[in-house]
């Protein structure tokens, strides 16, 4: 495996900070399988570049030009995962590992023809916002299924795209972007939830309902 790039970093972090709202270079080195002085050494470089603000005990903060660059990389992202899906008929689950790759090489010229061919979409396969173009990005649940309680009425926002094999036992089940389910129970002792999706009961484990995102359905809908 090449070692990350500059970009790779830039979403890397970009991604930790909208997890949890702030970045640990421990959990960096984690993501991008390196050690802690390469990534030290890279936090001096993205410094120098404008890209983060890297105080000590304050942790890593991209700066305006960093977030963009990170927007660009990951609007690159989710229109290749949706090309490659809606032109070129991937299945959802093998489009994450080719849009990696992809993502750093595409044009702009190449991201605007995605972009007008699919009817300027605004979300990828995995229901993920697609940042516009001038660097804004729409915001979207954070609210893990794994955490609500039942019995609620839920839509399911979007799903993680990392882990092909739990992308397949999604769609196996009908858990995917835009569909609505009723969270019945969870089992006990941390079992698993009791879903009705499409009017079909299934079960999740609380460890797949981690990578679920959702919110709630109101009365009306
Ligand atoms: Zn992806
Ligand atoms: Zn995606």
């Amino acid at each position: 495996m090449p070692s990350p790039s500059v970009e790779d970093y830039i979403k890397a972090i970009y991604k930790a900070h909208a997890r949890s709202g702030s970045v640990a270079t421990q959990e960096l080195a984690e993501r991008l399988r390196v050690s802690a002085p390469a990534v030290s050494k890279m936090m001096r470089k993205l410094s120098a570049l404008k890209l983060i603000t890297h105080a000590p005990y304050q942790g890593v903060k991209l700066t305006r030009a960093g977030e963009k660059l990170a927007l660009e990389i990951i609007r690159h992202h989710r229109l290749i995962e949706l090309y490659l899906v809606q032109a070129m008929g991937f299945t959802w689950d093998s489009v994450h590992e080719e849009a990696e790759r992809l993502e750093h090489h595409i044009s702009e010229e190449f991201e605007d023809r995605i972009d007008e061919l699919l009817g300027h979409p605004t979300a990828c396969p995995h229901g993920d916002p697609i940042p516009t173009r001038a660097g804004t990005i729409a915001p979207t649940s954070n609210l893990p299924l794994a955490q609500q309680r039942s019995p609620a009425r839920l839509i399911v926002r979007r799903v993680s795209d990392e882990d092909a094999e739990l992308l397949r036992h999604f769609e196996a089940l009908g858990v995917t972007p835009g569909t609505a389910i009723e969270l019945l129970t969870q089992e006990p002792f941390e079992g698993a939830l009791v879903l009705e999706v499409a009017g079909k009961r299934v079960r999740l484990t609380p460890q797949a309902a981690r990578e679920v995102f959702v919110d709630a359905l109101g009365e009306e809908s």
